[in-house]
């Protein structure tokens, strides 16, 4: 049957790959509610745009009546939560905006999704039975690890160590807290790295593979050897649409791709494949190593045995596929990242080249 997904932050980068994969491979209907900062870009959602399954709403999850516009509106079945700020640099620089979105914004969200959902309860109870609040998180929020072996599990206890990550942790607590005090029904996830199409470049894949293609240099943190565990995007969407239709109300699943690298590693790899891809320099001879971020944590890996096992998920790309596909695709998408570099995608959402 088909349903209305409430998605935020559906101009980002996950949040566009979760709506391209809901209009293009589902019959459900999308509403995406994004302000609009830095990294919302409608042109990641170009492709869903004329198609009558799909809305945009341009507003900010802290405003407390747009949130109950939205649901009094489009009476969504499942809230897919994506809106945050999401980088750690930036919250290092600045961490008010972290604070306001990821958690100010979540308890807004909150508090929306439950009062229209306990007026469902009266006037569509069956509507309100099936009713889901999924709210997507990240593996930071654990911390690292200590050495080369471990998981992070859905137990493992919160440690979150930059502004980004706590922030992130303070959002799931909220979550978990409404589910406990409310009854709201809930669902989390917290995932490890994506990587692919639409990433915005400022992080550390498209960055460097930009960076590769121009011949500039490729500025590598400290000694390069933080291990992250890496997942294609388009992977993580479909994860995320498994847990949000699927998975059961109340529980956390941890999402990972099994692609442990040290970011060294996941360096070398891109050059190796644009040096393939464009003709023979030595891209690898553009690293250099520059001071390390504060508090940059060592290792994360997550353990996915959950999802695995009860909703029957598992990663379609390896890491080796998925980063082809990606150097691939920013090769073929010039005028995408052009236009974020240019920052013309920003202007054009103002009216001011008209293309839109
Ligand atoms: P992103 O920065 O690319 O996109 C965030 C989107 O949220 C943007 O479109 C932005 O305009 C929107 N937004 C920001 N503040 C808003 C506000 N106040 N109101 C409405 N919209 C707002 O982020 P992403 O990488 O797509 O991450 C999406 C979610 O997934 C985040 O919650 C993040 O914590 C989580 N996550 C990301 C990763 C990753 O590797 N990128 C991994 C695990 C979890």
């Amino acid at each position: 049957m088909s349903k209305t997904f409430l998605i935020t932050g559906g101009a980002g980068f996950i949040g566009s790959a979760v709506v391209r994969e809901l209009i293009g491979q589902t019959g459900h209907r999308v509403v995406n509610i994004d302000k609009l900062t830095y990294a919302g870009n409608l042109d990641s959602v170009d492709s869903v745009a004329g198609n009558a399954r799909y809305t945009f709403v341009q507003a900010d999850v802290c405003d407390v009546r747009a949130m109950q516009r939205a649901f009094g509106e489009h009476r969504p079945d499942v809230v897919m939560h994506l809106a945050a700020e999401s980088h750690v640099d930036r919250s290092i620089d600045g961490p008010a905006d972290f604070i306001q979105t990821n958690i100010v914004g979540t308890s807004v969200l909150l508090e929306a999704a439950r009062g229209y959902w306990q007026a469902l309860k009266e006037s569509a109870p069956q509507k309100a039975e099936g009713f889901r609040f999924h709210h997507i998180s990240t593996d930071e929020v654990y911390g690292d690890l200590d050495g080369p072996e471990g998981l992070f599990t859905e137990v493992t206890p919160y440690d979150p160590s930059s502004p980004y990550s706590a922030s992130k942790a303070g959002s799931d607590h909220l979550v978990r807290a409404w589910r406990r005090t409310f009854g709201l029904p809930t669902l989390v996830t917290n995932c490890s790295n994506n990587y692919g199409p639409y990433h915005f470049p400022e992080k550390l894949i498209p960055l460097m593979i930009l960076n590769a293609l121009e011949g500039k240099e490729l500025p590598v943190y400290g000694d390069g050897q933080q291990v992250r565990d890496w997942l294609f995007v388009e992977d993580h969407a479909r994860a995320l649409i498994k847990v949000a239709t699927e998975g059961r109300v109340g529980e956390t699943y941890n999402i990972g791709g099994h692609n442990e690298k040290a970011n060294l590693e996941v360096v070398h790899t891109i050059c190796d494949l644009v040096d393939e891809m464009t003709g023979p320099m030595s891209r690898r001879d553009l690293i250099k190593f520059v001071a390390d971020r504060p508090g940059h944590d060592r290792r994360y890996a997550i353990d996915a045995g959950k999802i695995e096992r009860e909703l029957g998920w598992r990663p379609q790309e390896s890491f080796g596929s998925g980063l082809r596909k990606t150097v691939a695709w920013y090769l073929e998408n010039r005028d995408w990242w052009q236009r974020v570099r240019d920052g013309s995608y920003r202007g054009e959402r103002l009216g001011l080249t008209g293309r839109r």
